[in-house]
Protein backbone atom coordinates (compact mmCIF):
# COMPACT_ATOMS: atom_id res chain seq x y z
CA UNK A 1 0.00 0.00 0.00
CA UNK A 2 0.83 3.61 -1.01
CA UNK A 3 0.97 6.26 1.66
CA UNK A 4 -1.10 8.98 0.59
CA UNK A 5 -2.06 12.24 2.81
CA UNK A 6 -0.50 15.36 4.21
CA UNK A 7 3.23 15.92 4.05
CA UNK A 8 4.64 18.44 6.48
CA UNK A 9 6.52 19.91 4.00
CA UNK A 10 7.72 23.38 6.49
CA UNK A 11 9.41 20.89 8.52
CA UNK A 12 10.95 18.88 5.37
CA UNK A 13 14.68 18.39 6.52
CA UNK A 14 15.61 17.79 2.83
CA UNK A 15 13.33 21.25 1.39
CA UNK A 16 15.31 23.36 -0.96
CA UNK A 17 12.59 26.08 0.13
CA UNK A 18 13.35 28.18 3.66
CA UNK A 19 11.34 26.15 6.17
CA UNK A 20 10.14 27.16 9.67
CA UNK A 21 13.08 26.24 11.57
CA UNK A 22 15.88 27.48 9.45
CA UNK A 23 17.60 30.16 11.50
CA UNK A 24 18.00 33.65 9.20
CA UNK A 25 20.88 34.66 11.05
CA UNK A 26 22.95 32.15 11.22
CA UNK A 27 21.95 31.57 7.42
CA UNK A 28 23.54 35.23 6.98
CA UNK A 29 26.72 34.08 8.26
CA UNK A 30 26.59 31.25 5.97
CA UNK A 31 26.48 33.26 2.77
CA UNK A 32 29.71 34.12 0.75
CA UNK A 33 30.25 37.69 0.76
CA UNK A 34 32.85 37.46 -2.50
CA UNK A 35 32.40 35.64 -5.84
CA UNK A 36 35.98 33.62 -5.31
CA UNK A 37 34.48 32.32 -1.64
CA UNK A 38 31.06 31.35 -3.86
CA UNK A 39 32.18 27.50 -4.45
CA UNK A 40 31.00 25.71 -7.63
CA UNK A 41 28.98 26.86 -10.62
CA UNK A 42 32.77 27.67 -12.26
CA UNK A 43 30.70 28.73 -15.87
CA UNK A 44 27.98 31.41 -13.78
CA UNK A 45 31.46 32.67 -11.87
CA UNK A 46 33.44 32.59 -14.66
CA UNK A 47 30.76 34.36 -16.83
CA UNK A 48 30.33 37.35 -14.37
CA UNK A 49 33.30 38.15 -13.17
CA UNK A 50 33.93 39.06 -16.86
CA UNK A 51 30.59 41.03 -17.60
CA UNK A 52 31.57 42.62 -13.94
CA UNK A 53 35.09 43.57 -14.80
CA UNK A 54 33.89 45.35 -18.19
CA UNK A 55 30.55 47.07 -16.92
CA UNK A 56 33.17 48.12 -13.91
CA UNK A 57 36.19 49.85 -16.82
CA UNK A 58 33.48 51.58 -18.50
CA UNK A 59 32.03 53.17 -15.35
CA UNK A 60 28.25 51.74 -16.46
CA UNK A 61 25.74 50.18 -14.66
CA UNK A 62 25.91 46.33 -14.91
CA UNK A 63 23.19 44.97 -17.94
CA UNK A 64 20.20 43.58 -16.37
CA UNK A 65 20.67 39.78 -15.47
CA UNK A 66 18.20 37.18 -14.92
CA UNK A 67 19.11 33.47 -12.42
CA UNK A 68 17.14 31.03 -12.78
CA UNK A 69 17.17 27.19 -11.43
CA UNK A 70 16.22 25.09 -8.14
CA UNK A 71 15.43 26.73 -5.29
CA UNK A 72 18.63 26.89 -2.40
CA UNK A 73 20.78 27.16 -5.18
CA UNK A 74 22.51 30.79 -4.29
CA UNK A 75 20.64 32.84 -6.98
CA UNK A 76 19.92 35.96 -3.53
CA UNK A 77 23.55 34.70 -2.41
CA UNK A 78 24.95 35.36 -5.55
CA UNK A 79 22.85 38.36 -6.81
CA UNK A 80 24.25 39.89 -3.49
CA UNK A 81 27.79 39.47 -4.22
CA UNK A 82 27.11 40.98 -7.58
CA UNK A 83 26.08 44.01 -6.27
CA UNK A 84 29.16 43.77 -3.14
CA UNK A 85 31.97 43.19 -6.51
CA UNK A 86 30.01 46.37 -8.34
CA UNK A 87 30.51 48.40 -4.85
CA UNK A 88 26.88 49.30 -5.43
CA UNK A 89 23.92 49.16 -3.29
CA UNK A 90 21.13 46.39 -3.12
CA UNK A 91 17.63 46.85 -2.60
CA UNK A 92 15.86 43.57 -2.49
CA UNK A 93 11.82 42.40 -3.08
CA UNK A 94 10.03 39.59 -4.26
CA UNK A 95 7.19 39.44 -7.34
CA UNK A 96 4.88 38.37 -4.72
CA UNK A 97 6.19 41.70 -2.29
CA UNK A 98 5.25 44.18 -5.00
CA UNK A 99 1.33 44.60 -5.20
CA UNK A 100 0.69 47.98 -6.29
CA UNK A 101 2.23 49.75 -8.94
CA UNK A 102 3.15 52.78 -6.36
CA UNK A 103 5.08 49.86 -4.47
CA UNK A 104 7.52 49.40 -7.64
CA UNK A 105 7.72 53.04 -8.35
CA UNK A 106 8.90 54.02 -4.62
CA UNK A 107 11.46 51.34 -5.12
CA UNK A 108 12.68 52.20 -8.24
CA UNK A 109 12.78 55.91 -7.33
CA UNK A 110 14.90 55.32 -4.45
CA UNK A 111 17.58 53.29 -6.81
CA UNK A 112 21.56 54.94 -7.22
CA UNK A 113 23.22 54.99 -10.06
CA UNK A 114 24.77 51.48 -10.89
CA UNK A 115 22.59 50.06 -8.05
CA UNK A 116 20.98 46.56 -8.06
CA UNK A 117 17.28 45.80 -7.62
CA UNK A 118 16.65 42.11 -6.48
CA UNK A 119 13.45 40.66 -7.47
CA UNK A 120 12.95 37.00 -6.20
CA UNK A 121 10.76 34.97 -7.95
CA UNK A 122 10.11 37.08 -10.69
CA UNK A 123 7.67 35.25 -12.83
CA UNK A 124 5.07 35.93 -10.19
CA UNK A 125 5.34 39.46 -11.03
CA UNK A 126 1.83 40.59 -12.04
CA UNK A 127 0.77 41.99 -15.65
CA UNK A 128 0.30 45.53 -14.45
CA UNK A 129 3.39 45.66 -12.40
CA UNK A 130 5.55 44.27 -15.46
CA UNK A 131 3.96 47.18 -17.96
CA UNK A 132 5.62 49.32 -15.23
CA UNK A 133 9.18 47.90 -15.49
CA UNK A 134 9.19 47.52 -19.03
CA UNK A 135 10.41 50.83 -19.67
CA UNK A 136 12.21 51.16 -16.44
CA UNK A 137 14.30 48.43 -17.59
CA UNK A 138 14.95 49.83 -20.95
CA UNK A 139 14.61 53.56 -21.26
CA UNK A 140 15.31 53.97 -17.32
CA UNK A 141 12.05 56.09 -17.06
CA UNK A 142 8.70 55.40 -15.52
CA UNK A 143 5.45 56.53 -17.00
CA UNK A 144 2.55 57.28 -14.79
CA UNK A 145 -0.98 58.39 -15.90
CA UNK A 146 -2.55 60.86 -13.92
CA UNK A 147 -6.45 61.60 -14.08
CA UNK A 148 -9.13 59.89 -15.96
CA UNK A 149 -10.77 60.43 -19.68
CA UNK A 150 -9.86 63.23 -21.67
CA UNK A 151 -8.46 65.10 -18.82
CA UNK A 152 -5.63 62.29 -18.83
CA UNK A 153 -2.33 63.15 -18.66
CA UNK A 154 0.88 60.64 -18.83
CA UNK A 155 4.23 61.98 -17.08
CA UNK A 156 7.53 60.46 -17.27
CA UNK A 157 9.90 59.94 -14.37
CA UNK A 158 13.36 59.45 -15.10
CA UNK A 159 15.60 57.10 -12.85
CA UNK A 160 19.28 56.73 -12.19
CA UNK A 161 20.47 53.54 -14.72
CA UNK A 162 20.12 50.97 -12.20
CA UNK A 163 20.63 46.43 -12.68
CA UNK A 164 17.57 44.55 -12.16
CA UNK A 165 18.61 41.39 -11.17
CA UNK A 166 15.93 38.35 -11.06
CA UNK A 167 15.58 35.15 -9.35
CA UNK A 168 12.90 32.64 -10.75
CA UNK A 169 12.93 29.12 -10.83
CA UNK A 170 10.73 28.60 -13.70
CA UNK A 171 12.02 30.42 -16.18
CA UNK A 172 9.19 29.16 -18.48
CA UNK A 173 6.72 31.16 -16.80
CA UNK A 174 8.11 34.17 -17.50
CA UNK A 175 6.58 36.10 -20.37
CA UNK A 176 8.83 36.94 -23.08
CA UNK A 177 8.94 40.86 -23.89
CA UNK A 178 10.17 40.22 -19.34
CA UNK A 179 12.47 37.92 -20.53
CA UNK A 180 13.89 39.76 -23.77
CA UNK A 181 14.77 42.51 -21.92
CA UNK A 182 17.33 40.37 -19.87
CA UNK A 183 20.99 41.10 -21.33
CA UNK A 184 22.57 38.53 -19.33
CA UNK A 185 20.89 35.20 -18.37
CA UNK A 186 22.88 32.40 -16.36
CA UNK A 187 21.22 29.02 -15.07
CA UNK A 188 22.00 27.47 -11.62
CA UNK A 189 22.63 23.92 -11.72
CA UNK A 190 22.96 21.33 -8.98
CA UNK A 191 26.18 20.62 -7.52
CA UNK A 192 28.41 18.18 -6.99
CA UNK A 193 28.75 16.50 -4.03
CA UNK A 194 32.59 17.43 -4.31
CA UNK A 195 31.24 21.04 -4.30
CA UNK A 196 29.05 20.40 -1.39
CA UNK A 197 31.56 18.47 1.14
CA UNK A 198 33.74 21.88 -0.22
CA UNK A 199 30.83 24.10 1.07
CA UNK A 200 29.91 21.77 4.07
CA UNK A 201 33.63 21.97 5.47
CA UNK A 202 33.27 25.83 4.90
CA UNK A 203 30.58 25.99 6.78
CA UNK A 204 31.56 24.05 9.56
CA UNK A 205 34.54 26.41 9.90
CA UNK A 206 33.00 29.31 10.03
CA UNK A 207 30.00 27.87 12.77
CA UNK A 208 33.63 26.81 14.85
CA UNK A 209 32.38 23.10 14.41
CA UNK A 210 35.10 20.24 14.27
CA UNK A 211 34.17 17.53 11.56
CA UNK A 212 35.87 14.52 9.54
CA UNK A 213 36.26 14.78 5.97
CA UNK A 214 34.33 11.67 5.45
CA UNK A 215 31.46 12.97 7.29
CA UNK A 216 31.44 16.09 5.02
CA UNK A 217 31.14 13.24 2.09
CA UNK A 218 28.33 11.78 3.54
CA UNK A 219 26.46 14.29 4.28
CA UNK A 220 26.98 16.05 0.98
CA UNK A 221 26.09 12.94 -0.93
CA UNK A 222 22.71 13.04 0.56
CA UNK A 223 22.32 16.61 -0.16
CA UNK A 224 20.28 16.69 -3.39
CA UNK A 225 22.93 18.51 -4.78
CA UNK A 226 21.70 22.05 -2.70
CA UNK A 227 24.04 23.93 -0.74
CA UNK A 228 20.68 25.57 1.50
CA UNK A 229 20.15 21.49 2.34
CA UNK A 230 23.74 20.99 3.02
CA UNK A 231 23.96 23.90 5.74
CA UNK A 232 20.54 22.53 6.96
CA UNK A 233 22.18 19.50 7.72
CA UNK A 234 25.08 20.26 9.16
CA UNK A 235 23.47 22.49 11.76
CA UNK A 236 20.76 19.46 12.76
CA UNK A 237 23.76 17.15 12.56
CA UNK A 238 25.84 19.32 14.88
CA UNK A 239 23.26 18.72 17.39
CA UNK A 240 23.63 14.63 17.20
CA UNK A 241 27.53 14.99 17.88
CA UNK A 242 26.91 18.10 20.84
CA UNK A 243 24.66 15.06 22.58
CA UNK A 244 26.30 12.07 21.47
CA UNK A 245 29.56 12.80 21.78
CA UNK A 246 32.42 15.95 21.70
CA UNK A 247 30.95 17.79 19.32
CA UNK A 248 32.92 16.47 16.88
CA UNK A 249 31.18 15.63 13.53
CA UNK A 250 32.12 11.96 12.27
CA UNK A 251 31.31 9.97 9.75
CA UNK A 252 29.50 7.67 11.84
CA UNK A 253 27.40 10.19 14.05
CA UNK A 254 26.37 11.80 10.86
CA UNK A 255 25.31 8.55 9.62
CA UNK A 256 23.07 7.63 13.06
CA UNK A 257 21.44 11.67 12.60
CA UNK A 258 20.70 11.47 8.56
CA UNK A 259 19.31 8.23 8.68
CA UNK A 260 16.97 9.25 11.83
CA UNK A 261 16.26 12.35 9.45
CA UNK A 262 15.17 9.87 7.17
CA UNK A 263 17.24 11.02 4.88
CA UNK A 264 18.64 7.74 2.37
CA UNK A 265 21.84 7.32 1.43
CA UNK A 266 21.27 9.36 -1.37
CA UNK A 267 19.34 12.30 -0.42
CA UNK A 268 15.53 10.80 -1.03
CA UNK A 269 13.17 10.86 1.44
CA UNK A 270 9.30 9.80 1.92
CA UNK A 271 7.98 12.16 -0.33
CA UNK A 272 10.55 11.03 -3.25
CA UNK A 273 9.79 7.48 -2.60
CA UNK A 274 6.32 7.82 -2.77
CA UNK A 275 6.51 9.32 -5.77
CA UNK A 276 8.61 6.68 -7.28
CA UNK A 277 6.68 4.29 -5.82
CA UNK A 278 3.03 5.34 -7.10
CA UNK A 279 4.93 5.54 -10.31
CA UNK A 280 5.96 1.99 -10.52
CA UNK A 281 3.10 -0.16 -8.52
CA UNK A 282 0.37 2.11 -9.63
CA UNK A 283 1.54 2.73 -13.04
CA UNK A 284 3.35 0.07 -14.25
CA UNK A 285 6.36 2.40 -14.49
CA UNK A 286 4.89 5.41 -16.27
CA UNK A 287 4.45 7.02 -18.63
CA UNK A 288 2.16 8.68 -16.33
CA UNK A 289 1.17 12.15 -16.31
CA UNK A 290 2.23 15.06 -13.86
CA UNK A 291 -1.12 16.20 -12.34
CA UNK A 292 -2.37 12.54 -12.23
CA UNK A 293 0.32 11.09 -10.03
CA UNK A 294 0.32 14.05 -8.00
CA UNK A 295 -3.75 13.49 -6.73
CA UNK A 296 -2.71 9.55 -6.78
CA UNK A 297 -0.21 10.44 -4.38
CA UNK A 298 -2.24 13.70 -2.67
CA UNK A 299 0.47 16.34 -3.37
CA UNK A 300 0.41 19.52 -5.11
CA UNK A 301 1.96 18.91 -9.29
CA UNK A 302 3.95 22.10 -8.75
CA UNK A 303 5.82 20.66 -5.63
CA UNK A 304 6.64 17.55 -7.40
CA UNK A 305 7.93 19.08 -10.61
CA UNK A 306 9.90 21.89 -8.70
CA UNK A 307 11.27 19.42 -5.71
CA UNK A 308 11.12 16.36 -6.56
CA UNK A 309 11.90 16.24 -10.08
CA UNK A 310 15.40 17.82 -10.75
CA UNK A 311 16.80 15.63 -8.03
CA UNK A 312 15.72 12.35 -9.67
CA UNK A 313 16.08 13.39 -12.62
CA UNK A 314 19.52 14.49 -11.80
CA UNK A 315 20.11 11.06 -10.00
CA UNK A 316 18.69 8.99 -13.52
CA UNK A 317 15.63 7.96 -11.60
CA UNK A 318 13.33 9.68 -13.47
CA UNK A 319 12.71 10.27 -17.08
CA UNK A 320 10.24 13.26 -18.36
CA UNK A 321 8.36 12.20 -21.82
CA UNK A 322 5.75 13.79 -23.98
CA UNK A 323 3.69 11.21 -22.26
CA UNK A 324 4.85 11.54 -18.82
CA UNK A 325 6.96 10.83 -16.41
CA UNK A 326 9.10 6.98 -16.27
CA UNK A 327 10.14 5.34 -13.38
CA UNK A 328 14.17 4.07 -14.99
CA UNK A 329 15.46 1.17 -14.05
CA UNK A 330 18.09 2.49 -11.63
CA UNK A 331 15.07 3.90 -9.74
CA UNK A 332 13.30 -0.07 -9.41
CA UNK A 333 16.97 -0.73 -8.40
CA UNK A 334 17.53 1.75 -5.37
CA UNK A 335 13.87 0.85 -4.17
CA UNK A 336 14.82 -2.85 -4.42
CA UNK A 337 11.42 -3.42 -6.79
CA UNK A 338 12.02 -6.53 -9.43
CA UNK A 339 10.88 -5.13 -13.00
CA UNK A 340 8.39 -7.43 -14.95
CA UNK A 341 10.37 -8.20 -18.01
CA UNK A 342 7.14 -8.66 -19.72
CA UNK A 343 6.34 -5.37 -19.57
CA UNK A 344 2.62 -5.40 -18.35
CA UNK A 345 3.18 -3.53 -14.97
CA UNK A 346 5.13 -3.45 -11.70
CA UNK A 347 1.79 -5.11 -10.24
CA UNK A 348 2.80 -8.93 -11.49
CA UNK A 349 6.21 -8.12 -8.89
CA UNK A 350 3.61 -8.52 -6.16
CA UNK A 351 3.99 -12.69 -7.25
CA UNK A 352 7.21 -12.55 -8.28
CA UNK A 353 9.23 -15.32 -5.85
P1 LIG B 1 18.26 30.67 -3.58
O1 LIG B 1 18.16 32.17 -3.61
O2 LIG B 1 18.71 30.11 -4.90
O3 LIG B 1 17.05 29.97 -3.04
P2 LIG B 1 20.26 31.19 -1.50
O4 LIG B 1 21.12 32.19 -2.18
O5 LIG B 1 19.31 31.70 -0.46
O6 LIG B 1 19.46 30.31 -2.57
O7 LIG B 1 21.25 30.07 -0.89
C1 LIG B 1 20.88 29.22 0.17
C2 LIG B 1 22.04 29.03 1.13
O8 LIG B 1 23.01 28.21 0.53
C3 LIG B 1 22.76 30.33 1.48
O9 LIG B 1 22.48 30.71 2.79
C4 LIG B 1 24.23 30.06 1.37
O10 LIG B 1 24.78 29.96 2.66
C5 LIG B 1 24.33 28.71 0.72
N1 LIG B 1 25.00 28.78 -0.60
C6 LIG B 1 24.37 28.93 -1.78
N2 LIG B 1 25.25 28.92 -2.80
C7 LIG B 1 26.47 28.75 -2.24
C8 LIG B 1 27.79 28.63 -2.80
N3 LIG B 1 28.00 28.65 -4.11
N4 LIG B 1 28.83 28.48 -1.94
C9 LIG B 1 28.60 28.42 -0.60
N5 LIG B 1 27.37 28.51 -0.03
C10 LIG B 1 26.31 28.67 -0.83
Amino acid sequence: MIETGEFDFENRIVAPQVIKDDDGDLDYSLRPKTLSEYIGQDKVKENMRIYIEAAKKRGEALDHVLLYGPPGLGKTTLSNIIAHEMGVNIRVTSGPAIEKTGDLAALLTSLQAGDVLFIDEIHRLSRAIEEILYPALEDFAIDFVIGNGPAARSIRIDLQRFTLIGATTRSGQLSAPLRDRFGIIQRLELYSPEDLTEIITRSAAILGVAIDREAAVEMASRSRGTPRIANRFLKRVRDYADVMSDGRITKDIAKIALDRMEVDPLGLDSLDKRMLSMIINGYGGGPVGLETLASAIGEEAVTLEDVCEPFLMQLGFLARTPRGRCATDLAYRHLGIKKPSDGNGAQTTLFDK
